[in-house]
């Protein structure tokens, strides 16, 4: 019989809430409209995937525009604000890191790894598990010719704590190490802009006056034309000035090192994960992490099913079923 896949993501909404594991991997319960977060970070995602594959920054540009057709289409003007943000966010990648000026080449890019879920301690495979990921790829010093993970997150706050949460805590990159045969993790953290589309921004007609010996005046008179919101190109605009300040501190790049004890601490999480399903599974019981329902004002996309007592309308109406491990298909951006 064909093992079940434990993957990263799994691994991680289990230790977010083992209640959200439950909905989403034993009930397969998704919400009908998916996540803007999530859909933020994958489109991301498959942009730089484009540019690592060597593609450039037109070809980038014109996936996130067939990605996003239909953006106007969303009244609330979101998918608009969304769409600029990762438009902003390419540019400056590109500005930043030029693919000819990289230290690295791409030996693989969204490459996926398979593996059996070991015991750590007996060694043993587990009987019902195996370990499925993706990792954003595998880059190849051109000096040393030295192999490294390569890893893109992005993110809102990029400061001294987030920093020590990716070096010390990150169990993803530990374990993909590991299979990979590595030791050492080249992270691109990008910081989301935190500027607001305008929903507002004033036009005006310059009218230009004349003295009475027909000399043009110097200033000009305004007059107001029109109030609309701010266009997507003035946005974009805006952005990229964004990112022109403190850009150290908007994208960066660290270079950190995998030690096998941050490898065997991963495995042993992994192992103990898998234990810990099989046993809230026999029980029937996955315990809610009321913790973790709200995280920078946002709440959990089960909070109303688990806050209603698992309420059979909500499921009908809020949810879908999905494919369980959706994320280790292959869904090529659009080009
Ligand atoms: S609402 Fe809270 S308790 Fe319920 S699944 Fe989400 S995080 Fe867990």
């Amino acid at each position: 019989m064909e093992k079940e896949l434990l993957t990263q993501s799994g691994l991680k909404l289990y230790l977010t809430c083992s209640k959200k594991w439950d909905y989403r991997q034993e009930q397969s319960l998704v919400p009908l409209e998916e996540a803007p977060a999530l859909r933020f970070g994958s489109s991301y995602h498959d942009i730089l995937e484009l540019r690592n594959t060597g593609h450039d920054l037109k070809e980038c540009i014109f996936s996130l525009e067939e990605t996003y057709a239909d953006r106007e289409m969303d009244e609330s003007g979101k998918m608009i604000s969304e769409f600029c943000c990762l438009v902003g966010m390419t540019v400056a990648y590109f500005n930043r890191y030029p693919l000819e000026d990289e230290e690295f080449t791409f030996e693989k890019v969204e490459s996926k790894i398979k593996a059996p879920l070991i015991n750590p301690d007996t060694q043993r495979a587990s009987r019902s598990f195996d370990f499925s990921g993706k990792c954003d790829g595998v880059v190849k010093d051109k000096e040393t010719g030295k192999l490294s993970l390569y890893e893109l997150k992005t993110s809102s706050q990029i400061d001294r704590a987030y920093i020590l949460k990716v070096a010390s805590f990150d169990v993803q990159c530990a374990i993909y190490t590991h299979h990979l045969n590595l030791d050492s993790v080249i992270y691109d953290v990008v910081k989301k802009p935190t500027i607001k589309r305008k929903k507002s921004v004033k036009v005006y007609d310059e009218i230009q006056e004349f003295k009475k010996d027909g000399e043009p005046k110097k200033n000009k008179t305004k007059i107001l034309k029109e109030e609309r919101p701010e266009s997507e190109e003035e946005y974009i605009k805006r952005i990229a000035s964004w990112y022109e300040i403190d850009t150290d501190d908007k994208l960066c790049r660290l270079s950190l090192v995998v030690t096998e004890q941050d490898k065997l601490r991963a495995m042993r999480t992994l192992w103990s994960v898998s234990q810990k399903i099989l046993h809230d599974r026999r029980d029937s019981f996955f315990i809610q992490n009321a913790g973790s329902c709200e995280k920078w004002g946002r709440f959990c996309e089960y909070y109303d099913i688990c806050t209603s007592h698992e309420s059979e309308i909500i499921k009908q109406n809020q949810f879908k079923t999905r494919e369980i491990n959706s994320e280790l298909t292959d869904k090529k951006p659009v080009f």
